[in-house]
């Protein structure tokens, strides 16, 4: 290693593409072609549209990673941010307040259903998503309750990336080499409607999900139960939305029995469905947590927050208990990135964002489904603007592997033509900027069409039956 170096004032692309696969390790890097893989030089972005170094447009079909709401290019925000790193860049959350961090606080106090009402700051969702677990190992502590810890979590969901968050997280367990807390965590079987077996309605599948819950808790015993962990939607396990009334009877199954339930809206929350959170105004139910980061700077910066309810604190505290909530980030409520939630708030506020999602949606879910038309499409689900379209699994003429390239080759297919998806083995979803608006939600869907017909084409010519 040399003492110093100087890099080039403007590397070439080349040069630039070649640090990044020596010297950058990606989230998620596919292992096997480690130091091979070419990520997408992104230079630009304005509204909806991001620009590559070569120019070219895209439609930012993901909306960054789930998160930039209120769209690209906000000069108002680039300016509170500024004026902010000016006036105090940062400052310790463990003896210190901000104006800033005290403001969102309340801000999000008030936004937030029922008695929820106090604000955890975090890094982002997995370490929100760590807060609330550790919230719940410290309130059953309090209460002189040590074994009620295990946390019931389901399949498909994804809570993050610390060890905590990995490990309740039910996708794609088996590929990873990282060690799992596996002692701490059970998981409830698919609850996708889509995977239900032939005949079965909707209703009997609703009762069949609950009762995995009910029979969870009666297996393990409640008193070693501490919480259930669930998204509203189940995003990255691609777009699941739980048959209705679900959500209602598992909190009421988790107040029967005393288990905190934590509600996972780092998606949901801040507009995704057209409300501030989508707990209560969606789905009809006060968590007892809830964990939201990503649209909460709409991505300018990171942050996420840990909201816990009046009731879990109550029992956290009292006269008698001495110890500290030993738990922290240097970052906590770091007040430039809560000038930017907060910037980001009063932009939704102003510009009417949650009604624009409400009115728009309709048209994007009208879209969506029309594609059903495919035939090598299998199922189509959203909500909001949440959309995943995934692959039939059985198309006539095509390989088992190819089907499960589905979501890489309309990747490859939309990106050609100027939109970006998030591909997930045999599915592609996508959730834009809030800010869409009708005449680009269509030229989305042109694009998706036109790169359905290219894929089904291509599945025909290439794929080989089993
Ligand atoms: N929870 C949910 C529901 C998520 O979708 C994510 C990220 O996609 C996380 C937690 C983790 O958030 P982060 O990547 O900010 O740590």
């Amino acid at each position: 290693m040399a003492d110093t170096t100087t890099l080039p004032n403007e590397p070439s692309s080349d040069t630039l593409s070649a640090w990044d696969r020596t010297h950058q390790l990606h989230p998620w890097t596919a292992m096997d072609a480690w130091q091979e893989n070419d990520y997408h030089p992104i230079e630009s972005a304005e509204g909806i549209y991001l620009w590559d170094a070569e120019g070219k447009r895209y439609i930012d079909g993901p909306g960054g990673m789930w998160c930039v709401q209120i769209g690209y290019g906000r000069r108002e925000m680039a300016q509170a941010i500024a004026d902010q790193v000016l006036r105090l860049p940062y400052t310790s959350p463990w003896t210190t307040t901000t104006d800033p961090s005290t403001m969102l606080a309340k801000k999000i106090a008030d936004l937030a259903p029922g008695d929820l009402n106090n604000v955890f700051f975090t890094t982002g969702g997995s370490t929100a998503v760590d807060t609330a677990l550790r919230t719940m190992h410290f309130m059953n502590n309090a209460l002189g309750r040590r074994e009620k810890k295990i946390v019931i979590a389901r399949e498909k969901g994804y809570h993050g990336s610390t060890y905590l968050a990995a490990s309740v997280t039910g996708k794609e367990r088996d590929k990873s080499r990282f060690d799992l807390e596996k002692r701490l965590v059970r998981f409830l079987p698919d609850i996708n409607p889509y995977v239900r077996p032939e005949g079965m309605s909707l209703s009997d599948w609703a009762d069949a999900k609950v009762a995995d819950l009910e029979n969870m808790i009666i297996e393990v015993g409640a008193e070693n139960v501490g919480a259930f962990i669930a998204e509203p939607i189940l995003c990255s396990g691609g777009v699941i939305i739980p048959p209705e009334g679900y959500h209602k009877r598992t909190l009421e199954i988790c107040r029967r029995h005393d288990i905190l339930y934590i509600s996972d809206e780092v998606v949901t929350a801040f507009g995704r469905l057209g409300h501030w959170f989508a707990s209560e105004d969606v789905f009809g139910i006060t968590p007892d947590i809830i964990t939201c980061a990503k649209g909460l700077t709409s991505g300018y910066l990171p942050l996420g927050a840990c909201i816990i309810s009046d009731r879990v604190m109550e029992r956290m505290t009292g006269p008698e208990e001495k110890v500290l909530f030993s738990n922290g980030y240097t970052y906590s409520g770091h007040p430039v990135c809560c000038v930017a939630a907060l910037k980001n708030i009063e932009i939704m506020e102003n510009e009417g964002i949650l009604e624009h999602v409400r009115q728009i949606a309709p048209h994007f879910q009208k879209r969506l489904r029309a594609l059903d038309r495919f035939g090598i499409v299998g199922d189509i689900r959203g909500m909001g603007l949440l959309a995943c379209i995934e692959g039939r699994p059985d198309t006539p003429g095509t390989s088992l592997a190819a089907e499960r390239n589905v979501g890489a080759l309309l990747d490859a297919a939309c990106d050609k033509r100027g939109l970006l998806v998030r591909p997930l083995i045999n599915m592609a979803v996508f959730s834009p900027p809030l800010i869409i608006t009708k005449a680009q939600i269509d030229e989305m869907f042109d694009i998706l069409e036109e790169a359905l017909e290219e894929v089904q084409e291509q599945m025909a010519a290439t794929g080989t039956p089993d």
